[in-house]
């Protein structure tokens, strides 16, 4: 078995990384560690102006701890009307205490004014592979939608219960798990670096 550690301390997030990779019979081959798995290691950080920036920093600094191949993710939500924001700050809108509640209040009270037809927003994730030998790849998934004026749904995590996908009249905290994974940005994105994760195991 090949192991993959998967860089990222995000609890709710790292469910749906494992539970994405998981699903994927293609993946076979290879065991999924975290980072509870191997010593702890200093991160810094997230400083990168862009997902993809960020993405690669987490996953190289997981490669240089361990020595085992590293994916991490960076995700966040980019609302149309407010240029793109929260965007790579999404974790720490509100401040810094990463209160999911606290950043979507703070995001609908800065929209409370916008149009329902500018309400735009996608969810963005870049996932990276970075392997011991230097080798990186960085790709990016993207899950557009509207906003919602109030929060619905418990499921999920971060801005779920405001984001309504294209196409749905559920927001993606009402959606099942396995129905968000098949659309998200996280799940589009891992899907992109699947062929890499098996070249691993060859
Ligand atoms: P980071 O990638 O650890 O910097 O944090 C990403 C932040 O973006 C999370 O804390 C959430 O607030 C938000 N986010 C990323 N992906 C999702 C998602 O799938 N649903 C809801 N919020 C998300």
């Amino acid at each position: 078995m090949t192991q993959v550690l998967l860089a990222s301390r995000n609890a709710k997030k790292l469910e749906e990384l494992r539970r994405i990779l998981a699903s994927t019979a293609d993946t076979a081959g290879i065991e999924v560690v975290g980072l509870a798995d191997v010593p702890p290691f200093p991160e810094a950080p997230e400083t990168g102006a862009t997902f993809e920036e960020n993405a690669l920093a987490k996953a190289r600094d997981a490669v240089a701890a361990t020595g085992l191949p590293a994916v991490a993710d960076d995700s966040g939500i980019a609302v149309d009307a407010l240029n793109g924001m929260p965007g790579v700050l999404s974790a720490r809108w509100a401040g810094g205490a990463k209160d999911d509640l606290a950043n979507l209040t703070l995001v609908l009270e800065q929209v409370a004014d916008v149009p329902d037809e500018r309400l735009t927003a996608a969810f963005v994730c870049a996932a990276a592979l970075v392997r011991p030998d230097g080798t990186e790849v960085v790709v990016r998934g993207e899950w557009r939608g509207t906003l919602a004026r109030k929060p619905r749904g418990t499921n999920g995590f971060g801005y779920d219960p405001i984001f309504v996908p294209e196409g749905e009249t559920r927001t993606s905290a009402e959606l099942p798990a396995a129905e968000k994974d098949a659309i998200s940005h996280r799940g589009r994105a891992l899907t992109q670096l699947l062929p890499q994760l098996r070249a691993l195991s060859m």
